[in-house]
């Protein structure tokens, strides 16, 4: 546990959460200002900061659970869609530090647009960019 991570405290039950989801190593609540109603975070009961810090045996418990939480918040709400997504490092726009995915109810025509997109110059720059990404996992 991390002495100053609010969620470190909402798992030790320190600070209430409408918790959804609490098997394994991992916990889930209600995101207590949600993008749309049920939206939901994902979290290891253990304190990792970020993707790159959880231990890779966690990641099939974590999948299990994106699953389940993902389809309890899609029946509850009546949402036909669901974004998955994870902000790491503040640059991303993580808040907190403390890994958690979202799980965010969507609904058709609910007018969420989550990012706007832009195009690289030519073909060749998004080859080169491909090669370094490559160069750079080994
Ligand atoms: P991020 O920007 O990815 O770090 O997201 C942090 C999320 O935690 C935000 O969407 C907050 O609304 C949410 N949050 C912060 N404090 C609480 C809390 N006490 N209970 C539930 N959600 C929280
Ligand atoms: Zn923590």
């Amino acid at each position: 546990m991390s002495q100053d991570c609010i969620f470190c405290k909402i798992i030790a039950g320190e600070i209430p959460s409408a918790k959804v989801y609490d098997r394994g190593g991992v916990y889930a609540f209600l995101d207590i200002a949600p993008v749309n109603k049920g939206h939901a975070l994902v979290v290891p009961k253990k304190h990792h900061a970020t993707l790159f810090d959880l231990p890779d045996d966690l990641g099939r418990e974590m999948l299990a659970a994106l699953k389940a939480v993902g389809r309890g918040v899609m029946a509850a709400t009546g949402a036909t869609g669901l974004n998955v997504g994870m902000n790491n490092y503040e640059s991303a726009g993580q808040l907190v530090h403390h890994a958690h995915f979202h799980l965010i109810p969507r609904h058709a025509g609910d007018g969420l647009t989550l990012w706007t997109q832009h195009a690289y110059e030519n073909v060749e720059e998004m080859q080169k960019l491909a090669r370094a990404v490559v160069q750079a996992i080994g």
